[in-house]
Formats: structure tokens, sequence, C-alpha cells
């Protein structure tokens, strides 16, 4: 269930609480309710996930700071700015990934950007897990046989998709897609844009991201954005990714 779906049943239970009480306790605490619905009212649609590890926990690949700053400065930034805005066409029940899908329909900057930054690290943060030991790490399950499938093998799709990723000019980010057609693609898109929102490029539903603004990386890997991408590999979350590929 999202946030959203989450806030809305929460003041949904809360409002018919407060009618309850109101009633069992009297007109003179009606106030009091009415501050406190008024309180869930100011609730912010849009929130900051819970980061699924420790910000140290991706070394040696991406340090702790990187970490700290990208999750509570940048990404936190964007769902600050989206609060802030106010849109009446935006449609606050639906999933953050069906807001991206109809972004044409509240068209504005603002909102293109940092949707796009809060949807896009949202799922950046899932597609890491830990790997300490650096242990091989290979895709899983169905999206294995799938890579196989579409790029011949996992050395030429992750050769593929290292050099669209170190090929990005400025800031964007690097995506394998799964298409309506049922095949693979790896695609770029520039600055917070997505492959799910209605724009110029291709459209697809996001299977890996990859994070090629340097502050992902500029702090351990100043100008060297290849190394960052050869050693993201290791870290790559393929159950999470199987997952993606696998759920309609
Ligand atoms: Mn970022």
């Amino acid at each position: 269930m999202s946030d959203n779906r989450r806030d809305f049943l929460k003041k949904g239970a809360l409002l018919s609480l407060s009618g309850l009480a109101s009633a069992l306790i009297g007109k003179d605490k009606i106030n009091n309710i009415e501050e406190i619905t008024n309180k869930i009212d100011r609730m912010p649609a849009f929130t900051l996930p819970k980061l699924p590890y420790a910000y140290e926990a991706l070394e040696p690949y991406i340090d702790k700071q990187t970490m700290e700053v990208h999750y509570t400065k940048h990404h936190a930034a964007y769902v600050n700015k989206l609060n802030e805005t106010e849109s009446t066409n935006i449609d606050y029940m639906s999933s953050d990934e069906v807001k991206c899908t109809h972004i044409d329909k509240y068209w504005s900057a603002v909102i293109r950007n940092n949707l796009g930054g809060h949807y896009n690290h949202s799922l950046f943060w899932t597609l890491l897990k830990p790997n300490a030991k650096g242990e091989t790490n290979l895709p899983v399950g169905t999206l294995n046989e799938a890579i196989k499938k579409n790029f011949n093998s996992f050395d030429d799709f992750k050769k593929q998709f290292s050099e669209a990723s170190t090929k990005i000019f400025g800031s964007g980010w690097c995506w394998l897609i799964l298409k309506s057609d049922g095949k693979l693609k790896i695609v770029t898109t520039a600055n917070q844009d997505n492959p799910l929102m209605k724009l110029d490029g291709e459209r697809g539903k996001p299977v890996l991201a990859l994070d090629i603004w340097e502050h992902a990386y500029y702090l351990k890997y100043q100008n060297k954005r290849a190394d960052y991408i050869s050693n993201w590999w290791n870290i790559v979350n393929w159950q999470k990714a199987d997952e993606l590929f696998s759920t309609k």
C-alpha cells in the first residue's frame, strides 16, 4: 500500500473516530477533535521512504558520507519541494509510479523535476544492497534469462549498460526498462526524468536504475565516473530487479 493511500485510510479512520468521540464526549470537546483533524490535513502528501540499510552499508563501493548527503539532503529536498508545491491536478491517491506515468496531466517544470527526483531515488535505494565481502553478484530468476535472451550474455549487457551510463552528458539516469512489447532495453534520461514519463524518449517499466548525477559519486570518485559505474555492479540488488521485472 502506498504512503498516500495509507495516509488517506488513516485520515478516514481518525475522522470516524472523532465523530464517535464527539457523540460520546459532548460538543465541548469538539474543538480538540477539530484541532486533531486539522493536524491530519496538514500531513505531507509525499514522504521520504526509510533507507533499507545504514549509510555505511554499501561501503567500500559507495561511501557513508555520499549516502548520507544523497539521502538526507538531495532526496529530502525533492520531497520537501513537492510538498511545498500546490497542484490541484495531482491525484494524490495514486502511487508515485502512476503519478510519473501521467506527468503530462499536471505539467510543470517543478513537479516534473521533483516528482522524478523523488520516484527515481526511492527506486534507486531499493535496487542497491550491501556486499562488503565483494561476493560475485549476478542477475537471478526470470530477469537473468531475459537479459541473456535480449543481450546475448550478461557480460554483453553489462558492457552496453556501462557504456550508456558513461556517455550521459551532464546529469541523468541510466535504466534497464521492460517495454510494452516484452523486450528489455537500455535507455538514458536527462535530469530527473524517467522512462515512465510521457516525454520524447522510449518508455517502459524501470527494472534497473543508476543515478549518474555527480552528487551520487563525486565525494569518493571525483571525475572518475567509470569507476563508480564499475563498482556499482557489486551492489546491484538483483533480487529486487527480478521482482520489478516479474511483477505486472
Ligand atoms: Mn541522486
